[in-house]
């Protein structure tokens, strides 16, 4: 019965509720033992129109074998979970802002290794991926995802299929002097 209330069910990665248990429970023990974590929003790219030209169902397959995909790439101790529709969060425990980068980097390579549609042209699927770090880039769970999601929101803008660490993109801000 535990394991349903903390799992989701499409996917079989952890749920939301239990991410945010989860990532509490890891600031409290980093702040005990001055340790460090990173964490990866990760968001499907162009999702809505894979949904609208081959059906939802088969949508809902992309993110069943993501979540797959996600599995295979971190070690034991590293968590992921299903945020919401088609977002991810994988947290990796003792790593730092660059190993972060390179284990979001890996899983972005395989995540566009794969192919799907079971006839005709097999169709590819890309991943845009904001990576930050505890305490780095924030003193609470929320904060830490809040700077991943704006990195997320970078990567997608700077032209999807991309890694983008907090407060490391070139992109010229919209705001203040040109
Ligand atoms: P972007 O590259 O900017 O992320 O574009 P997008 O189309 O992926 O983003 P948008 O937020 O416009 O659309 C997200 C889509 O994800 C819309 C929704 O139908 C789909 N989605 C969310 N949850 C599920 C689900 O459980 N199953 C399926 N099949 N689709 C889902
Ligand atoms: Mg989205
Ligand atoms: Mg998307």
């Amino acid at each position: 019965l535990h394991e349903i209330s903390i799992t989701d069910s499409l996917t079989g990665l952890y749920n939301r509720k239990h991410l945010m248990e989860t990532l509490d429970k890891e600031v409290s023990r980093c702040q005990r033992h001055s340790h460090s974590f990173s964490l990866m929003v990760i968001d499907i790219d162009h999702f809505k129109k894979y949904n609208d030209t081959y059906g939802h169902l088969a949508g809902d397959e992309v993110l069943s074998r993501l979540a797959s995909v996600f599995k295979e790439s971190i070690r034991s101790s590293d968590y992921a979970a299903r945020y919401g529709g088609e977002e991810f969060i994988v947290m990796l425990p003792e790593i730092g802002p660059e190993q972060g980068v390179e284990a979001a980097e890996r899983i972005r390579h395989k995540v566009a290794e794969q192919r799907f549609g079971n006839e005709g042209e097999p169709i590819k699927v890309t991943i845009s991926v904001g990576v930050a770090s505890y305490p780095d880039n924030g003193e609470d769970a929320e904060s830490v995802i809040k700077k991943a999601d704006e990195a997320l929101y970078e990567a997608k803008e700077m032209g999807r299929n991309r890694v983008v660490l907090t407060g490391t993109s070139k992109k010229k801000k919209k705001s203040g002097v040109k």
